[in-house]
């Protein structure tokens, strides 16, 4: 029993390695009970020194659908919500929920199964195609999250004769993802063309190589260079990878992504995304690229072969939140609009709004403190906005992310406008 316990506990947390490891002898001894005690206390000690470093994340309990108006827990009335990634509003569309609804009765609620037993149902494969379809790839492969697109990938593709260039500011699934494979590793400075075009000269000897970048950056908001990573890549015989999960839906003149805004669809291979933002935010995530690649990864890719088909339901709210951008691109048209009206005015009013033109725009404020207080005081105005410090952004650089959604009215925005400007002043960042 105590040797289940420690192998249970050894997956997640580091720490207890140790005092496990070498109190293993005298564990059978002392006991089951004594195990466990001492694995709590190393448990609480590493909560302690998160709430010490002020970096322990709390979670407010929402109690309504997601929208651009929430209810929360604790806070009385409707709540504006600017920190979600549900950039056309679709989460909550009747046209998705319905959708989703009628999966459920017609699929029922799971599969019990993984796709390659049983799991596999005529929905799945009608996404999957509509996926291809929308980003204009040969194949599309689904996975539970985007986090399992991405830990699925890499290790199926490269090998130990291979090379990965990577952005040092990828998302933490592509980085962990990156570990998991064989393949020689090499980090980038974010968006560092130069820094990128000496590691492919270094790389030059590999078999394959693979330039990984996500297509926006979830904490600036900006866009990867691609037009000039795609040039550097062809120069050097590298292929190139993207993750759109913050551009999937909505950037670019038809919604397509960054690959499609930037000119370059037909120069990226490959493609990560989420079902879990734009496209209806339930949950799932998908690759899309060359069919041999697809193929393989319905053989090879662990979180796909080993976990849980995506349940009808959701199937059916991601299916036709796809439909609704295929038939139009109305949607992202007026969050680009809100977007931009958000960004004017923040500027207008003298903040600092990083990125450019994306529905993530933080307003830069630095002192980590700050951003806290001014995300509270933001909440008694009924804004709800998160502050994002170190570690998460680096030092200094501390700021409030927020998220702009096509379901936000003009009217949300310029209460939100107001309400920065009155807690801006509050705190002396604007006049
Ligand atoms: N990649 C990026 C850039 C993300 O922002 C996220 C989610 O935060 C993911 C991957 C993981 O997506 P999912 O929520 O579908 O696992």
């Amino acid at each position: 029993m105590a040797l289940r316990v420690r192998t249970a506990v050894r997956g997640f947390v580091n720490p207890l390695k140790c005092v496990l490891r070498s109190s293993a002898a005298a564990t059978s001894k002392r006991g089951y009970a004594a195990a466990v005690a001492e694995a709590r206390v190393v448990l609480e000690n590493e909560l302690d020194g998160i709430r010490a470093a002020g970096t322990w994340k709390g979670e407010r309990i929402i109690t309504s659908q997601q929208g651009p108006h929430i209810s929360v827990d604790g806070s009385r009335g409707s709540i504006l919500n600017f920190c979600a990634n549900n950039y056309l509003g679709l989460s909550s569309h009747p046209d998705v929920i319905q959708a989703g609804i009628e999966a459920l009765q017609t699929h029922g609620a799971g599969l019990s199964s993984v796709r390659f037993i049983c799991g596999t149902q005529d929905i799945h494969k009608n996404l999957e195609q509509k996926l291809a379809q929308f980003h204009e790839r040969e194949d599309c492969i689904l996975y539970a999250s985007c986090f399992d697109a991405n830990a699925g990938l890499f290790e199926v593709l490269m090998g130990p004769d291979d090379a990965i260039l990577s952005d040092e500011l990828n998302h933490a699934s592509i980085i962990d993802g990156i570990r998991l494979c064989r393949a020689k590793k090499f980090r980038y400075k974010h968006m560092d063309l130069s820094d990128l075009e000496t590691k492919l000269k270094e790389s030059q000897s590999s078999r394959m190589r693979l330039v990984v970048t996500d297509g926006v950056f979830s904490m600036d908001g900006d866009v990867a260079p691609l037009p000039a990573i795609c040039d550097l890549a062809e120069q050097y015989g590298a292929m190139v990878f993207i993750d759109e999960c913050h551009a999937t839906g909505f950037l670019g003149p038809r919604g397509r992504g960054t690959d499609e805004l930037l000119g370059v669809m037909d120069r990226v291979q490959i493609v990560n995304s989420t079902l879990g933002k734009a496209l209806g935010g339930a949950a799932g995530g998908y690759t899309v690229g060359p069919k041999p690649l697809i193929d393989l990864l319905r053989q090879r890719s662990r979180p796909y072969l080993f976990s849980n088909s995506l349940p009808p339901p959701v199937v059916g709210c991601a299916t036709r939140a796809v439909d609704l951008l295929l038939a139009s691109n109305e949607i992202a048209q007026s969050m680009t609009a809100k977007t931009m009206r958000f960004r004017n005015r923040m500027t207008e009013a003298g903040f600092t709004i990083s990125g450019t033109a994306h529905p993530i725009s933080p307003v830069m404020l630095g002192e980590a403190k700050l951003a806290s207080l001014m995300a509270d005081d933001m909440l008694k105005l009924g804004v709800y906005v998160v502050g994002f410090s170190f570690p998460v952004v680096p030092k200094g650089k501390a700021r409030i992310r927020v998220q702009i959604s096509a379901a936000h009215t003009n009217e949300d925005i310029d209460r939100c406008v107001d309400a920065f400007i009155q807690t801006g002043r509050k705190h002396g960042v604007v006049s």
